[in-house]
């Protein structure tokens, strides 16, 4: 079979999505129905698919009378949270409206696309024509008319931090609008990990891990050069075991029974939710935030302008509606901004980072643009460590995705290799310090090696199994029975890599790397199936932006406060230095934001 790239799968969807011929190729629906023919839908359940961000999805739309009744999603695996948010917004709204021609969901496009083009192909079926029904009167997703305008604090960006703010100053009596610009919430909390460095947590304690805030701090400080405000780094190390159990109990989130070494850590210390990944996180807080009266949360309401009173205090939003484009202002008496950070904000990258081009891809939501760092700045916030721009070292080469199945790296299952089959750092080291030495490799690419015992013991592969075919089908990884075999797909010299793989089951065997002084227990890679992929460096995180005190209140040019403003997450800088530590933004972003979310709650009396 022809093998069909990831992005013929997305263009074909989004073809048919935007109305161009639903036929979609590869793709055999099966129909039940009474198969009358003619531009009306037959009676029937029609089964139709579309390729989405995680694959292939397979909808059910079940006519009566020419007229869509129900449609059922019988298989998917977008993001929780996100894609299937967007499917359920979309469905009432075909139903409602009789018509496919809509506008996908913001934060979700190509789970959108998919699923316009699942139902589609499933109106095909049924003998009528998708086309025609695109052409039908085009119907958008209204504001809830009854959403309020005016509350205690404003809380702008629904992320990880945004929802730590939102719900602890609600959880404080107080009247809460979350403004969200995208169609879903969740930014790039969704799309992470999750993984949150936690000192002290259950896990270790179980296993025996000796650990403390204060060596999480030294490992923060070190990472960044020293050049993170130490007293931010302390509030973060402190409170993050607390922000832990705030999730849990507060949040509802569950936890995988398992820890990551991240680079640049001095211990494994880094809880993982279920699922490894921060939609866990995202779709309990959301729940719980629709639990608490006084909490509304406005989404497709982008924030434009911070205002102040006549005193000089920050206590309203102007924001516009991306559904209607109608402008609105949210008055209140405190205001949080949580709005992630930058990185998929090129101008602002290279105004800051010359270096940091378009050229570089990035991991990032299409969110993370940095409004927070712009409406701060507009009144006068001070803007600190913008130049810090981390990028991931394994992301897919041609997308910038973060890759999930390297973290069999983090399991300390892997070894880094290059074109030549050497290794050419120690696997465990920082961030920036990977990312400079893959850049120096041949073809500034590098090379991920494991094998199946690593698959079999971490259950990464299953729980990924949406981005490892994915990655597969575009050929960035293999599986073969051999070293020499996964090797010559990707023109690695073979040879070598066998030499240093044997080095490595030996290093395995006495303890010790004298190459790269591996930091954790070694592993030997002895024995098939292998597995190799190859990625490269994508803009990941941006270190700098709002200047906060440990108040997270926002400071200005001259280090006053500026009344009103609290900012928490990613769009605050000055806590990670040059280079943050893996897992630090989950610690920073859930104790920051619940810090931010009571000091407004003080503030607005
Ligand atoms: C792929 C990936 C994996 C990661 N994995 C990890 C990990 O495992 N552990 C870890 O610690 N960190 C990880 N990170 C980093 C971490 O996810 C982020 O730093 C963190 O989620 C930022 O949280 P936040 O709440 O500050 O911002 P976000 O979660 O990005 O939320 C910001 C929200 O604000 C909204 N917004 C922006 N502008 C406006 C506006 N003008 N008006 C209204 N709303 C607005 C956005 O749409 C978004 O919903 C990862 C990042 C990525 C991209």
């Amino acid at each position: 079979m022809e093998r069909m790239s990831r992005r013929t799968f997305i263009t074909a969807a989004g073809a048919a999505a935007l109305g161009g011929t639903l036929a979609l190729a590869g793709c055999a629906p099966s129909a039940s129905g009474n198969g009358k023919s003619g531009t009306t839908a037959a009676d029937g359940a029609w089964v139709g698919t579309g390729m989405g961000k995680h694959g292939e999805i397979e909808v059910e739309t079940v006519v009566k009378d020419g007229a869509i009744t129900r449609i059922n999603v019988l298989k998917s695996r977008e993001t929780q949270g996100m894609g299937d948010t967007a499917i359920d917004e979309l469905s009432q709204l075909i139903i409602d409206n009789q018509t496919l021609s809509v506008d996908t969901v913001s934060g979700a496009t190509l789970s959108s696309m998919a699923f316009l083009a699942a139902v589609g192909d499933g109106l095909n079926q049924s003998g009528a024509k998708a086309t025609d029904w695109q052409k039908r009167t085009h119907a958008t997703l209204s504001l809830d008319e009854s959403m309020p305008t005016s509350a205690d604090v404003i809380v702008i960006g629904a992320g990880g931090a945004g929802f730590a703010a939102a719900i602890t100053a609600a959880n404080a009596g107080k009247k809460v609008i979350l403004l969200e610009k995208m169609g879903i919430v969740g930014g790039d909390t969704s799309l992470s990990g999750g993984e949150m460095a936690v000192p002290g947590n259950w896990i270790q304690k179980k296993n025996g891990v000796a650990d403390s805030p204060e060596q999480l701090a030294a490992d923060m400080l070190k990472g960044g050069d020293y050049k993170g405000d130490p007293e931010l780094v302390n509030v973060i190390a402190n409170g993050t075991l607390d922000s832990s159990q705030w999730l849990t109990f507060e949040g509802g989130v569950s936890w995988e029974h398992d820890l990551l070494f991240f680079g640049g850590h001095s211990v494994k210390r880094s809880i993982i939710p279920k699922g490894h990944t921060g939609s866990e996180m995202i779709v309990k807080l959301n729940k719980r935030a629709g639990r608490i009266s006084g909490l509304t949360v406005v989404k497709n309401m982008r924030a434009t302008d911070l205002v102040k009173d006549k005193s000089g205090s920050v206590t309203s939003v102007k924001a516009e509606s991306q559904l209607t484009g109608d402008s609105y202002t949210f008055t209140g008496k405190a205001v949080v901004l949580a709005c992630g950070g930058f990185g998929s904000n090129v101008d602002m990258r290279v105004k800051y980072n010359p270096d940091m081009d378009a050229k570089i891809l990035s991991t990032d939501s299409v969110a993370a643009t940095g409004d927070g760092v712009t409406m701060g700045s507009a009144i006068g916030a001070n803007l600190i460590d913008m130049q810090y721009i981390q990028t991931y070292p394994t992301c897919d080469p041609e997308s910038g995705s973060l890759l999930y199945v390297d973290d069999m790296r983090l399991e300390s299952l892997a070894i880094m290799i290059n074109k030549e089959g050497k290794r050419f750092v120690e696997e465990l080291d920082r961030r920036d310090v990977l990312s400079n030495a893959i850049k120096k490799q041949t073809g500034s690419m590098a090379y991920m090696l494991w094998n199946q015992n690593a698959a079999d013991k971490t259950g990464l592969l299953e729980d990924h199994a949406d981005e490892y075919e994915n990655l597969e089908s575009r050929g960035i990884i293999i599986k073969a029975d051999t070293l020499a075999e996964a090797a010559d797909h990707f023109g690695i010299d073979a040879a070598q890599l066998q030499k240093t793989v044997d080095a490595w089951n030996g290093y395995c065997k006495e303890g010790k790397d004298p190459d790269f002084n591996y930091r954790d227990t070694m592993t030997p890679i002895d024995g098939g199936p292998y597995y190799i992929n190859s990625y490269k460096p994508a803009v990941h995180y941006t270190m700098g932006g709002l200047h906060i005190n440990t108040n997270a209140e926002v400071l200005d040019d001259a280090g006053a406060v500026i009344p009103g403003l609290f900012a928490a997450g990613e769009v605050a800088g000055h806590k990670m230095g040059t280079n943050r530590l893996g897992s630090c933004s989950m610690a920073d972003i859930y104790t920051f934001g619940r810090i931010a979310g009571a000091k407004a709650v003080a503030f607005a009396g």
